[in-house]
């Protein structure tokens, strides 16, 4: 069978590819080694953070920007509630890079922005605690996704615009052809297409071929905890999503969702995993450090344990992504090393992918993420 493009991997990414490609009209297949929204990868645990101010870089402002319009189309689309817009804390010392680096990038921008004093965070949010010396960047419009509804939802628009699915096809191999490529799963069945996405996640490292990118993937354990009482849980659904540098650690959270509880994690754990090995299960011994940083920031927010999941970040060494055409093999096209904070983004990298396997070339500002990145660092002439 011969497609005009495959997507091995769809998870957060490949669904997003999936969707743009069957949208303009091609024939896609997409490839999935487990069910569809499983929760071995990285995109699931039911929220993700959106937000337009960007520390780390401000040069992800505009990709953020076009993968809001591209979240509120598809939620037009299919008419799934995929992202809430709560607001958002950067919180910590002002020259902090969580606090400092989000507001450059703001003030870059022009994006919507408040700097909070600790008075006027105590004033604005009864139900947290904040420590002398603190400030916070507040962005009105950051929020979270549903990450399993937004996967539902870019699967729905892809086989509505005639895509085809196979879950439970692991790609054994794939290989460039004269015309293209050509994908082998572990059973043995073949397809070729004109194009190749490859947006495997945390196994990236192991099917993608000859990319010399260097990649760490690491556990990481997401925490759920609700008050005693329900009434209680009241005041905490309206709260914002909220990233805190604080010197027991930097972590990031989410209000009271969905009856759920309040979910919080550690940004990283720096625990190296291989996916196919990784530790599931979650012990008391990680959990009780998280539950009395939530103690410290929302008093009576931990008093019932919900639960705890596993998730795994692809990490590059800059912990920016890798997307862009193979470097060997003009008709792959790679999308991976999201390093922790590329869900927002699945609705633009769908976009991206798709303009670079069918067109070429993309008008989104990409280069300082070329999956070559580091590979030509390593071939440049070293000066003293
Ligand atoms: C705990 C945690 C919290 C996070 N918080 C945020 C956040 O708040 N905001 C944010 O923007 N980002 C966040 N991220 C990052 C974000 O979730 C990831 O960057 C994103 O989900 C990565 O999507 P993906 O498509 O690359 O991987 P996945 O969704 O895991 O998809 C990869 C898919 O490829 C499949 N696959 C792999 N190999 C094969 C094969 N050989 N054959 C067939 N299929 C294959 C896998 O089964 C999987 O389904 C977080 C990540 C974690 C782990």
């Amino acid at each position: 069978m011969s497609f005009d493009a495959i997507v091995i991997g769809v998870g957060g990414m490949g669904s997003a590819a999936l969707a743009h490609i069957a949208a303009r009209g091609r024939r896609v297949l997409g490839l999935e080694r487990f069910e569809p929204m499983h929760g071995r990868g990285s995109s699931h645990g039911n929220s993700r953070i959106f937000r337009r101010t960007y520390f780390l870089d401000a040069r992800y402002v505009a990709l953020a920007g076009r993968a809001y319009e591209l979240w509120r189309e598809l939620e037009g689309q299919t008419g799934e509630s995929l992202l809430t817009v709560t607001g958002g804390l950067m919180l910590g010392p002002r020259e902090h890079n969580i606090v400092d680096g989000a507001l450059r990038s703001a003030q870059e921008h022009g994006l919507a922005h408040e700097l909070l004093d600790v008075a006027e965070l105590r004033r604005r949010y009864p139900s947290m605690r904040f420590r002398e010396g603190e400030v916070a960047l507040y962005e009105p419009t950051a929020g979270y996704l549903r990450p399993e509804a937004c996967i539902g939802a870019h699967l729905q628009h892809a086989i509505a615009h005639g895509a085809q699915v196979r879950f439970g096809t692991s790609v054994a191999a794939w290989e460039a052809t004269p015309n293209g490529v050509r994908v082998r799963t572990s059973e043995g069945e073949v397809f070729d297409a004109d194009r190749l996405i490859v947006t495997a996640g945390a196994w990236l490292g192991r099917i993608a071929n000859d990319l010399e990118l260097p990649l760490v993937v690491e556990r990481q354990v997401m925490h759920w905890f609700a008050p005693a009482h329900l009434a209680q849980a009241e005041p905490l659904e309206s709260l914002p999503v909220y990233i805190v540098a604080r010197d027991e650690g930097r972590i990031y959270g989410f209000p009271y969702v969905d009856g759920e509880g309040v979910k919080l994690a550690y940004y990283r754990s720096f625990a190296k995993a291989d996916p196919e090995t990784v530790d599931r299960t979650v012990r008391p011994e990680e959990v009780e450090p998280v539950r009395d940083i939530l103690e410290n920031l929302i008093p009576g927010a931990s008093a019932q344990y919900r639960g705890s999941k596993v998730c795994l970040y692809t990490l590059t060494p800059d912990e920016h992504f890798a997307i862009g055409v193979h470097p060997k093999y003009d008709a792959v096209v790679i999308a991976g090393g999201f390093s922790g904070h590329g869900f927002k983004f699945c609705s633009v990298v769908g976009e991206i992918v798709a303009d670079l396997a069918l067109d070429g070339q993309t008008r989104h500002a990409i280069a300082f993420l070329a999956p070559d990145r580091f590979a030509r660092k390593e071939r440049e002439p070293q000066t003293a």
